[in-house]
């Protein structure tokens, strides 16, 4: 687990020179003839050179075409097409990694996260922290499954998994480019960027705000996806699942033990068969001896699993140090290890 409560010297920064909007879009062409509008008077208040890049995961609709026109009309706006459907996440990995701003912001098409907020997380941006994530108060015209469902799992995910997830943020936040390196070195296959950016560290702060309705669509994410993603979710971030086999190895070990006693017991009061007694004390053993190697073996495949990230071992978001005349600390670089090792830290 990572301790969330890490202690950083924030320093004032200025407005990034270039900001960087990711969006990733399936299937929204409904969706796109609003968007625009949105970002276009967004863009009228920003105060720095701003790149809009529209990821199209693989849409099957009219969705490329709208986004295409679209960037040929204004210089601002990149388009990547990804050559099939590869899921929210890793559409916004491939945005992520395509931004050259200072600061990167990750916003879905349909209108649901306001650009607005965006304004705020720049001035906290400039406050010094580098990860600013939008927190939900309301979610309007969600069902009250969807609604108990996220309240249930982050509650989950914090309680077993990753106690320092903060509740109620989706994806929408800004990083700054310091982070976006970290969250960069971080390729791993199966990826919960909520989680990975929790990870990375560095100073976090939340930005909190209403949720809007989809402005025109369907929501991406029906119940068999959201379940999938949950999954990944709690398996990315832990190897605990693989410590059930210990626990039930443990139940079965201590029945075999109760069933041993037992059967000693009818044993010496003469009121079994012949052969029974050690019949049924073999099975338990050797139910619960199996199960513990299981739960030995998973806790080497969970080492794998975590080795097999590649994770950088740690990342360093600053260095101080005096300069030649003593008098002021200068604020080196941050590092990030070549190193790769274990999620030690989740
Ligand atoms: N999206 C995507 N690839 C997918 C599914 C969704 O790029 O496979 C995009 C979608 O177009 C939207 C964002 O990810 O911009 C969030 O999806 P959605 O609004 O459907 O999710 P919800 O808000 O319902 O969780
Ligand atoms: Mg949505």
């Amino acid at each position: 687990m990572i301790d969330g409560s890490s202690r950083h010297l924030l320093e004032q920064r200025p407005y990034p020179a270039k900001l960087s909007v990711v969006i990733p879009i399936y299937n929204e062409e409904s969706v796109v003839p609003l968007l625009r509008p949105e970002v276009e008077t967004f863009l009228r208040h920003v105060k720095c050179e701003v790149e809009i890049i529209l990821v199209n995961d693989g849409s099957r609709d009219s969705t490329l075409e709208l986004l295409v026109n679209w960037a040929k009309e204004d210089k601002r706006v990149k388009v990547l097409d990804l050559s099939r459907n590869f899921g929210h996440q890793i559409a916004a990995t491939a945005g992520l990694d395509s931004a050259t701003g200072d600061a990167v912001v990750l916003i879905d098409a349909d209108l649901q996260d306001p650009f607005d907020v965006i304004h705020q997380m720049i001035e906290r941006y400039t406050d010094g922290y580098d990860v600013v994530y939008g927190q939900r108060r309301t979610r309007a015209g969600e069902s009250r499954f969807k609604r108990l469902t996220a309240w249930l799992f982050y509650r989950l995910m914090r309680a077993i998994v990753f106690k320092d997830l903060p509740v109620d943020t989706g994806d929408f936040r800004l990083v700054s480019r310091n982070c976006l390196d970290g969250l960069k070195s971080m390729r791993e296959t199966h990826r919960f960027l909520r989680g990975m950016v929790t990870w990375v560290g560095y100073p976090q702060v939340a930005v909190i705000y209403d949720r809007n309705e989809r402005v025109a669509g369907r929501s991406k994410y029906p119940l068999r996806k959201m379940l999938s993603f949950a999954w990944t979710a709690a398996t990315s971030f832990s190897t605990l699942p693989l410590k059930f086999n210990l626990l039930a190895g443990l139940l079965v070990g201590a029945f075999a033990i109760e069933e041993a006693v037992r059967a000693l017991i009818a044993h010496a009061m003469g009121r079994t068969v012949s052969g029974w007694t050690s019949l049924i004390v073999l099975i338990s053993v050797i139910g619960s001896s199996l199960l513990i190697g299981l739960a030995i073996i998973g806790e080497y495949v969970g080492k794998i699993y975590e080795q097999s990230k590649e994770r950088p071992l740690y990342l360093v978001a600053r260095s101080f140090s005096m300069d030649n005349s003593g008098a002021t600390v200068k604020d080196a670089p941050p590092v990030i290890s070549k190193v790769h090792a274990t999620d030690a830290g989740s």
